[in-house]
């Protein structure tokens, strides 16, 4: 599935947050929003203070900042939105637990990836299992009950280690254990499990316009 290959610091500055795309930098004063913290490009610096933005607009940021964190092409991303819109409950919540249920964010919100483009390679690279069998695709949905490892011949991969070694607070719909490299699906994720810092209703109101 295709993805944004881009620069990723001057998407975070063009939502003017902090959006964790790159790791461990985005923790230290490497972070690109750290030391410059205006919009991209030649006019960047002189957007700020400008006039209020609309509606529209707020709902397009709040879209592409969520779009962005999950590292979702509109197309994608629009695939969750459907299905939110057409799942009982509440919509922004629905769009959050199915990006959430991702197999790529579950390696990252456990902690054994430091972005989720990290999480995506791992997954890709054929390292991690679900319920003993291989698995290579990052949006594959995980399911209560499910059993993630990393593979036997992977335990020792340096990404995964390294993350672990810095410890994360694992929301509670899952349960980690960093020694058997083992995350299982306790439940479903329920609002308080997700702390996206998006507001998902503006998203949903972009989409029902
Ligand atoms: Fe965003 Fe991380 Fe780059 Fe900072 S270092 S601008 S948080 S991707």
């Amino acid at each position: 599935m295709a993805r944004y290959t881009g620069p990723v610091c001057r998407l975070c500055r063009r939502e003017g947050q902090k959006l964790f795309l790159k790791g461990e930098r985005c923790h230290g004063p490497k972070c690109a929003l750290e030391r410059k913290s205006y919009p991209p490009g030649e006019h960047g610096s002189g957007r700020r203070g400008r006039r209020r933005p609309s509606d529209y607009a707020l709902q397009l940021r709040e879209k592409q900042k969520l779009r962005t964190i999950y590292g979702l092409l509109e197309r994608q991303f629009r695939r969750y939105v459907d299905r939110a819109l057409t799942a009982k409950g509440v919509t922004g919540f629905m769009l959050l637990s199915l990006l959430e249920r991702r197999l790529d964010s579950v390696l990252r919100r456990a902690g054994f990836a430091a972005s989720q483009a990290q999480a995506r390679q791992i997954v890709r690279h054929r390292h991690i299992a679900v319920n003993g069998r291989v698995c290579d695709i990052p949006s594959r949905l995980v399911r209560e009950g499910d059993v993630i490892e990393v593979r036997e011949n992977s335990q020792d991969l340096q990404p995964v280690v390294q993350s672990l070694s810095r410890g994360y607070e694992v929301p509670g719909w899952l349960q980690a254990d960093a020694s058997s490299k083992t995350i299982t699906v306790r439940r479903l994720p329920e609002p308080e499990d997700i702390n996206v810092d998006v507001d998902e209703q503006q998203v949903v109101e972009f989409y029902s316009r």
